[in-house]
Formats: structure tokens, sequence, C-alpha cells
């Protein structure tokens, strides 16, 4: 999946509430074959994926995904505002 589709996915996951608008407390470790909440992909041990923690659900994503996530969750809506950027 390109990176342009990732972000895309991950903006409609945050429209729909798939993934939460609020960073919980994160932590970082190998992963455990479990599947990426942003682009719905396995996180193999030998890949590094950011964890939550605390008393958020958990959720596991790819480091990448997770920097996707934190700018498209901090991102200014654009889409249906009244000045239409280039
Ligand atoms: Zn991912």
């Amino acid at each position: 999946m390109d990176q342009h589709a990732v972000r895309i996915l991950i903006r409609r996951k945050l429209a729909d509430a798939r993934l939460p608008q609020d960073l919980p407390r994160v932590t970082g470790g190998p992963g455990s074959g479990q599947t990426c909440v942003g682009c719905d992909l396995p996180i193999p041990a030998d890949h590094y994926a950011i964890q939550s923690i605390g008393d958020a659900k958990a959720i596991e994503l790819h480091t990448g995904c997770f920097y996707y996530w934190d700018a498209e969750r901090t991102r200014p809506a654009r889409e249906g505002a009244s000045a239409a950027s280039a």
C-alpha cells in the first residue's frame, strides 16, 4: 500500500472514529504480528511498532502509520471548509 493510500485510509478512520482523535500514551517495541490499526496490515516481529498503553483501548501501529495518524489527527480541517486551498 503506498503512502498516499495509507494517509487516506487513516483520514477516513479518523473521520468515522475507527481511530481515536486523542493521542494515547504510547510505547514502542517489536511487532507482535498484530494488525496495524492504520493500514490493516500485520506488523511482523522484525518491524518496530508503536503501541498504546494505559487506559486507552490497546492499539498497535507501524511507526510510519503512527506518524501519519498523528499528522492527520492534528491537521486543520480543510474538507468542507469555506476557503478552498490550492
Ligand atoms: Zn500500518
